[in-house]
């Protein structure tokens, strides 16, 4: 097949299907993603959010279909697997930083492992994302010793610093106290002003309609409704996305 004409679309899946053991969680996903685009993606618990993210990342394998990032296929065996993580950034609810290293250090290791960085060089690009999302007088400290927030902030950071093409977020916020919430949210919303590619899983609508280009809402391992937010939150075509919004909003 010819990709040539990829090179706008940041991430491709056709046909996607998943399965854990006898459980189907992927049914035929078809999805793309264009160069700056922001995809909020929402849904009941259990409807696959996760593993579709996952499964982009290649944290999780796919059984059918496939997945090409920038172009490059995803193989099976997680043939490219490496080469792929590089251009995608994953940050996650609970954060994931490495707690035996400082702030500084979380955001230097992979820059100096994968990407066999300079350390003069990965310390500067680490103050950089660290300015970037406020939080640089803290470089020095441990993960424990910040709150939930300013740890996810350094998540964000430490992703930054791999200059990924695709920003992944799986419920970056639902693991905070709610005071927390709007500082991980601004920092998203700022760095989709400056025109990063990302897919959000998240149920903060407020956020979704700030910046989302697209609001897709999936089902028990189905994409049912994709949308701009407007059209989405007034007038829901399915009536199983409305009985969602019914919940959440
Ligand atoms: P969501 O993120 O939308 O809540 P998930 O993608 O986490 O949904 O899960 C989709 C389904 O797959 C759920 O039924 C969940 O229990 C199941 N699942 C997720 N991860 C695994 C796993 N590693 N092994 C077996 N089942 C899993
Ligand atoms: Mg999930």
């Amino acid at each position: 097949m010819d990709r040539s004409s990829m090179s706008d679309k940041t991430i491709e899946m056709i046909g996607v299907n998943k399965w854990f053991g006898p459980l189907h969680v992927l049914k035929d996903i078809d999805l793309t993603v264009a160069r700056g685009e922001h995809i909020v993606l929402c849904g009941p618990s259990g409807s696959g959010k996760s593993t579709l993210i996952r499964c982009i990342n290649h944290l999780e394998e796919i059984q059918k279909g496939a997945i090409f990032v920038n172009g490059t296929e995803l193989g099976p065996q997680g043939n490219n697997a490496d080469h792929i993580r590089r251009d995608v950034g994953m940050v996650f609810q609970q954060f994931n930083l490495f707690p035996h290293l400082t702030v500084l250090e979380n955001c230097m290791l992979a820059q100096r492992r994968v990407r066999k960085t300079s350390v003069a060089e990965a310390r500067d690009k680490a103050m950089r994302h660290l300015e970037r999302v406020h939080i640089a007088e803290q470089a020095a400290k441990y993960p424990a010793q910040l709150s939930g927030g300013q740890q996810q902030r350094v998540a964000i950071a430490r992703a930054l610093c791999m200059d990924p093409q695709v920003m992944l977020f799986d419920e970056p916020t639902s693991a905070l106290d709610p005071e927390m919430v709007k500082e991980v949210l601004d920092t998203m919303i700022s760095l989709a002003d400056d025109g990063i590619t990302m897919i959000c899983v998240t149920h903060e609508m407020g956020f979704a309609r700030a910046v989302a280009h697209r609001v897709i809402f999936m089902d028990r391992g189905e994409i049912i409704e994709s949308a701009a937010p407007e059209a989405f939150f007034s007038n829901p075509g399915h009536e199983r996305t409305r009985a969602f919004l019914g919940q959440i909003l």
